[in-house]
């Protein structure tokens, strides 16, 4: 099989082909990566301009409690250098916010008991974005009967509470 595969010109054709597009796509993603906005909310967060329930923290990414939470346990991760969508973060630092977001969503998982979680990620205004700082959510249960999105702000103390459970699960 191995002699097949390399002998047959369309198969060998299409994976070079394949690869260099892929090549491309990704440097074009940096190129005319969008615009970044440092007067985000996540922004001042990280500059320590404004507060956040943290959770998790290190060199890289921060994990905090989202004030308006879909379900109990809503949990953000976003990394500390700047980019707006799943398009314009580099992908080494996509996989790192990506294997944060996994030891995260363990935590809460196993501090709110959950059965299921969803992992949630909304790119540009179009698709739902809200704040221009890439971030994935974390949501016990499932993402299709959680409660609306952005809009119901939770008591700042009943947050801290959970964020301690995340944080010692
Ligand atoms: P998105 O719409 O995917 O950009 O999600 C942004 C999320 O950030 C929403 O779920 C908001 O509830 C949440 N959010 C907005 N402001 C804050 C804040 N200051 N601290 C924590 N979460 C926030």
């Amino acid at each position: 099989v191995y002699i097949l595969l390399h002998w047959t010109p369309h198969t060998s054709y299409n994976f070079h082909n394949t690869k260099i597009t892929q090549d491309k796509t990704m440097t074009d993603a940096i190129t005319f990566a969008t615009p970044y906005d440092d007067s985000n909310i996540f922004a001042k967060i990280l500059r320590g301009e404004i507060p956040s329930i943290s959770v998790f923290e290190n060199d890289d990414c921060l994990a905090f409690m989202d004030i308006m939470p879909q379900r109990e346990g809503h949990t953000l991760v976003i990394p500390k250098r700047p980019a707006v969508t799943f398009l314009d973060i580099e992908p080494d630092s996509l996989a790192n916010l990506i294997k944060h977001t996994q030891i995260v969503a363990r935590a809460v998982q196993k501090a709110m008991n959950a059965d299921g979680f969803s992992i949630v990620q909304l790119n540009g205004s179009k698709g739902g974005q809200t704040v221009p700082h890439i971030h994935f959510h974390i949501l016990p249960g499932s993402i299709l009967n959680a409660g609306a999105h952005g809009a119901i702000p939770s008591d700042p103390e009943h947050l801290a509470k959970v964020a301690e459970k995340i944080r010692n699960a």
